[in-house]
């Protein structure tokens, strides 16, 4: 795997996790693995819903097939563990030893990671010219005017779905 690093495709990328999987593990590996472009925080993915693997292409080509080797490792020790009901988390006592025993990194994720959108819970309302901001988090509104006519703010507490509307709490 030292040479042409750069066109090793998704399907030398299963071919390799495949390789891996039954050296290290003793266990075929079963799904899919696949390169992902964009995956630059860490270095892999495992998917609990469909079993697949993700590898991260930015870890390839800049830390070489070595660390790649690694990751594949450690993607494989939440893949077997997951699929054996055993404890496939990274706190999990099964997953550390597991991952020492097979030369695994220590890091990634084990689930994609969605980014919690917080809700806006109030407005700020222009008293002058009825402009509206939308905000996240509670302010004090005599620290700051109307971006567009400078006026005065007043903040209202956006009413929940299950909230009901008017209400203090
Ligand atoms: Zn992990
Ligand atoms: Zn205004």
């Amino acid at each position: 795997m030292g040479k042409g690093l750069k066109d090793i495709d998704d399907q030398q990328l299963q071919q390799w996790v495949e390789q891996i999987s039954l050296r290290s593990f003793g266990v075929p590996f079963r799904h899919k693995a696949t390169f992902n472009k964009r995956l630059s925080s860490t270095g892999g993915r495992y998917f609990t819903k469909s079993h697949d693997i993700e590898i991260s292409r930015i870890q390839l080509d800049t830390h070489g097939a070595e660390e790649v080797e690694k990751i594949i490792k450690h993607e494989l020790c939440h893949y077997h563990l997951h699929l054996a009901k055993r404890g496939y988390k990274h706190r999990d006592d099964d997953f550390k030893k597991l991952l020492k025993q097979v030369g695994g990194s220590r890091y990634c994720r084990a689930i994609p990671q969605t980014k919690r959108v917080e809700p806006y819970r109030y407005r700020l309302l222009c008293v002058s010219c009825g402009m509206e901001y939308l905000r996240k988090r509670k302010l004090d509104p005599k620290r700051y005017a109307c971006g567009r006519c400078r006026g005065k703010l007043k903040l209202l507490p956006l009413a929940t779905a299950t909230g009901q509307a008017g209400q203090q709490p």
